[in-house]
């Protein structure tokens, strides 16, 4: 076996779509919001949402200091 590809995917198989609010079992990430007591929280949207959604920032484009 191999190391590599244990941990490069996340682990996110459903997640609910900012746009039509249903499950879809192939989320986009569009969206990150930063928190400042945890971790930030992705949002996702199903395929036929997610290319008429205006990307945000994603973790690591965030780099600069406020
Ligand atoms: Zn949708």
């Amino acid at each position: 076996m191999s190391p590599e590809g244990l941990t490069s995917e996340p682990a996110v198989t459903v997640a609910l779509c900012i746009k039509c609010h249903k499950l879809t079992n192939a989320p986009v990430a569009v969206r990150w919001i930063q928190s400042t007591s945890g971790p930030g929280t992705t949002l996702y949207a199903c395929p036929d949402h997610a290319p008429g959604l205006t990307p945000g920032p994603m973790p690591g484009e965030l780099d600069k200091p406020a």
